[in-house]
């Protein structure tokens, strides 16, 4: 039997259940593409998978993106050939070799890297999708990011900054404030020693926000609902602190303000959405619209450091997977 080096889990926890071993190559359907992995982005989903936040069948491989070569195509595959350069989104990127669902992978320009590439994907589109369609921002708004300098803050300000917003990061280190700032941030907040409602009241007049981008969850969940002007929208997608607990729903009434949870997977309604998504998410990487960060790459074998550094709170951008 062909195998395939794999980071896989057998059962839920800590860093030390990622165990990298020979798996089963993948089976491809008529539909897939076969691909060689070249660069891996790490997501903090992928923590979820393994601690179990985020049920799922065990024994998994992780991961949900990437970059590399096509080896083989399915017989009813229509947009690929062998010797593609591709990025993609697909469970059990963790690997040396992933069969992909045609519909989720996208060319890779010549221009961008393997690296950039399996950097950019489920973070850009995340953030692309959310200042689209969960609020369409415009010019003249003001924004609050958390965790600005992260993979997803990093992101988002430029994106919003791009739509016309003004934007008001959070972080937790003068260090993260500055990277946040380079990016094109207006004001940032450090959250661990600065009331994020008085300086949001401060920055806007007293007017609030008109969307909050949380995803941290627990820890800002109830400041980033203070911190809303009034029919603001607040979006929150992701739990790095903990998941957030129910919400009240009358709390809400108090300023009329919009709640919304995005799945990034859940914005792709038509089987064209993730190929009209990454198109316009690489045409603006490609020119330099939005410039993706990389804070360090490991060796898939050392997935464990890569989730030690990102759960510990120690990077900014994004971490990346070389198999
Ligand atoms: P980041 O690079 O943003 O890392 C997480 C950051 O969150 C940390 O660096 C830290 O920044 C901040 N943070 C605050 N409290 C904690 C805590 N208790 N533990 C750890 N980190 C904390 O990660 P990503 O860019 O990969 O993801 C950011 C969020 O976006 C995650 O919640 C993720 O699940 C979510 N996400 C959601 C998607 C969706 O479809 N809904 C898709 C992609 C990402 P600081 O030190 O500045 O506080």
């Amino acid at each position: 039997m062909s195998t395939t080096k794999a980071i896989q889990i057998k059962k839920n926890g800590g860093v030390e259940v990622l165990e990298y071993v020979d798996v089963p190559s993948p089976v491809m359907k008529g539909t897939d593409v076969l691909i060689r992995n070249h660069a891996i982005g790490v997501n903090f989903i992928d923590t979820y998978h393994r601690e179990g936040i985020y049920p799922v069948s065990l024994p998994m491989v992780l991961g949900r993106e990437g970059a590399g070569i096509v080896e083989a195509v399915g017989d009813q595959v229509t947009k690929f050939k062998v010797g593609d350069r591709v990025v993609y989104l697909s469970p059990g990127s963790y690997a040396e070799t992933v069969a992909v669902a045609e519909n989720m992978v996208s060319i890779l320009p010549l221009e961008l890297s393997f690296e950039i590439g399996a950097a950019c994907l489920l973070q850009g589109l995340t953030g692309l999708t959310m200042v689209q369609e969960a609020y369409s921002i415009k010019k003249g708004d003001t924004v609050l990011i958390h965790a600005a300098a992260g993979g997803m803050g990093l992101v988002l300000t430029q994106l919003s900054k791009n739509y016309g917003a003004t934007v008001i990061g959070t972080t937790s280190s003068t260090e993260k404030a500055e990277l946040a700032k380079q990016v094109g941030a207006d004001f940032v907040i450090n959250y661990t020693c600065e009331d994020v409602y008085e300086k949001v009241s401060e920055y806007t007049k007293g007017l609030g926000v008109q969307a909050v981008f949380d995803g941290v969850g627990k820890d800002t969940f109830e400041s980033s609902l203070k911190c809303c002007a009034p029919l603001a929208t607040m979006i929150s997608f992701g739990n790095a602190s903990g998941k957030v607990p129910p919400v009240d729903i009358l709390k809400l009434g108090a300023k009329n303000i919009k709640l919304m949870r995005t799945n990034l997977f859940n914005f792709f309604t038509t089987p064209e959405s993730f190929h009209n998504y990454a198109f316009q998410l690489l045409e603006l990487v490609k020119s330099k619209k939005i410039t993706i960060s990389i804070f360090k790459t490991y060796l898939l074998s050392d997935a464990h450091l890569a989730h030690s550094d990102l759960e510990g709170r120690k990077t900014t951008g994004k971490l990346v997977l070389l198999p």
